[in-house]
C-alpha cells in the first residue's frame, strides 16, 4: 500500500477498475493440479497475471531431526520469488517479504490439515512464483490447498483464499497491483469455504469499522468463486475422462 499518486485512473466514473473489471469482479482463475511428476503433489495456478507452481513432498522423515515432533505430522512452507518474476530482477535470495508469506501462508494452511496420523513427519510446501501481479500470496496459498489436496494428505478442508481491498475510498475485490501500489487498503483472506473459518487475514492500508466488515465479507465471495475453481481442479485431474 504505497499511497502512491495513481499513474492510472483506479475506479472510473462507471465504476470500472483500471483493468476494465467491476468493482466486485475477481480476475480470470484456472488452476490445474498434478503438474509435476517428481512432487507427491502439485498444482499450478494463473490468478490475472500471476503465475505459481506448487510442489508438496510428504509426509516425509524431518530433516534437521529436531523439529520432529512425537505427537504430529508438521507443515512447512516456502515461498519464492523468481528473479524474472518482477519488473527489476529480483536477488533470488529470500527476502524478509518472501520468508513473512511463507510463514502466512503455513499459518493459514495448517487448521486445514490432518497431520496427527504422521508423527515425526514433515509436509514440505515449495511455492514458486514465475509472475507476480499482486495477491500472489492469496493466488499461493489456492494452489498450495489445491497441491495438498493432489499429495493425498488428509484435510478437513479445502482453503481457498482471495483479496479485497479500496481504491477511489470503494471496497473491491481481488486487488491487482496497481491498485495495491496506488490504492488505499489491501486484504488478503484465506477462507475454508466448508467450515466457514477464516485462517488468514492481513490488513495493509486502513478501513472504518464498517469498511472492514465490507471488505471481509467481499473477500469472501471471491474466495468462494476461487474455491469452486480448485474443486475443478481436482476433479478434472481424478474423475475426468481426460484420456490419461
Ligand atoms: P502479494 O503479492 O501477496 O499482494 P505484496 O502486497 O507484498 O504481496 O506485493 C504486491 C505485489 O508487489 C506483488 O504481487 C508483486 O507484483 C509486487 N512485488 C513484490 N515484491 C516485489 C519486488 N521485489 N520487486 C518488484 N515488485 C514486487
Amino acid at each position: 500500500m504505497g499511497g502512491k499518486e495513481p499513474s492510472v485512473v483506479l475506479l472510473d466514473e462507471n465504476g470500472i477498475r483500471c483493468d476494465g473489471r467491476k468493482v466486485d469482479e475477481t480476475r480470470k482463475v484456472t488452476i490445474k493440479a498434478g503438474v509435476l511428476k517428481n512432487a507427491n503433489g502439485s498444482a499450478y495456478i494463473e490468478f490475472g497475471d500471476n503465475k505459481i507452481v506448487v510442489g508438496v513432498f510428504g509426509p516425509r522423515d524431518v530433516h534437521p531431526k529436531h523439529l520432529a515432533n512425537t505427537d504430529t505430522g508438521i507443515i512447512r512452507c516456502r515461498y519464492h520469488m523468481s528473479p524474472f518474476s518482477v519488473t527489476e530482477r529480483k536477488s533470488p535470495a529470500p527476502s524478509r517479504r518472501e520468508i513473512e508469506i511463507g510463514k502466512v501462508i503455513k499459518e493459514a494452511l495448517q487448521p486445514a490439515l490432518i497431520l496427527d496420523k504422521f508423527p515425526r513427519t514433515s509436509v514440505d510446501v515449495f511455492i514458486e512464483v514465475l509472475q507476480a501481479d499482486g495477491g500472489s500470496r492469496c493466488a499461493a496459498l489456492a494452489a498450495a490447498s489445491v497441491a495438498l489436496a493432489d499429495a493425498g494428505i488428509p484435510m478437513r478442508d479445502m482453503v481457498s483464499a482471495c483479496a479485497a481491498g479500496k481504491v477511489a475510498d470503494t471496497i473491491i475485490l481481488d486487488v491487482n497491483n496497481e491498485e495495491d501500489q496506488s490504492g488505499q487498503a489491501d486484504m488478503p483472506v484465506g477462507y475454508m469455504p466448508n467450515l466457514e473459518k477464516i485462517t488468514l487475514i492481513q490488513l495493509d492500508g486502513v478501513l472504518t469499522p464498517e469498511e472492514y466488515k465490507k471488505c471481509v465479507e467481499t473477500a469472501i465471495v471471491g474466495c468462494k468463486k476461487v474455491y469452486e475453481i480448485q474443486k475443478q481442479a481436482i476433479h478434472d485431474k481424478y474423475f475426468a475422462n481426460n484420456g490419461d
